[in-house]
């Protein structure tokens, strides 16, 4: 019987020979369902989080598919695939709830009765590093929403970061020809639906202000 590795190589790409030492390992380092892939000319390294143990072998190849998409930088379709796209959508309700922070929690209730009538359940919330590039994110595989440090302090611009990530967990992604897409049409549109027109231009320059701050900040003469 091949490997998991092998299987899911062949799968993808019929045509081509399998010549990598496949690994998979399952570890407890990770969140959720995340997952990543070390990748050298004559090996594939993929390191699962521990839940992946559980999930139909099926499913899993999937996972291993999408992740050979991105080293080789194809856009194959699989069912595999299309399984383990299904999953990604579904899982946050298997996901249990951990991490939290009281701000981020606040944040998260007011946005959610303002814009979903509270009908979005709570994912993991923490807060990242002082980022200035990578504002905010949300992980399927861990249902957790992430968000820079930089607006701990800021209520509205913080509920906006909140809310862009909140729609990413309820509208979650399509895939056409092989690709992902997040940041649609339908999710723009409601994206513009936050209460304060103004907000693209004010966390551009609270952005520029806090990073003028942060580079000159010159010590205080009394
Ligand atoms: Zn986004």
């Amino acid at each position: 019987m091949p490997s998991i590795v092998e299987e899911a190589f062949n799968g993808l790409y019929p045509d081509k020979e399998f010549s990598y030492i496949g690994t998979v390992r399952y570890s407890g380092k990770f969140h959720g369902y995340n997952a990543n892939v070390k990748y050298s000319p004559n090996s594939l390294d993929f390191k699962l989080s521990r839940n992946w143990k559980s999930v139909s072998r099926e499913i899993q190849i999937g996972l291993i598919q999408a992740l050979m998409n991105k080293v080789f930088r194809t856009k194959v379709k699989t069912m595999n695939i299309d399984l383990y796209n299904i999953f990604l959508k579904k899982v946050h309700y298997t996901i249990p709830k951990t991490e939290s922070d009281p701000v981020l929690e606040e944040s998260f209730a007011r946005v959610n009765e303002r814009y979903f009538n509270s009908i979005i359940e709570r994912p993991n919330l923490k807060f990242g590093g002082d980022s200035f590039t990578k504002l905010g994110s949300y992980e399927y595989g861990s249902d957790t929403i992430i968000i820079s440090n930089v607006f701990k302090d800021d209520t509205l611009l913080l509920d906006y970061i909140m809310y862009h990530e909140l729609l990413h967990k309820k509208y979650k992604f399509y895939e056409k020809d092989g690709r992902s897409y997040h940041h649609t049409k339908l999710f723009r549109t409601k994206e513009k639906e936050f209460e304060e027109p103004d907000i693209e231009h004010k966390l551009k320059l609270f952005l520029a202000r806090k990073k003028i701050k942060r580079f000159f900040r010159l010590p205080k003469i009394i």
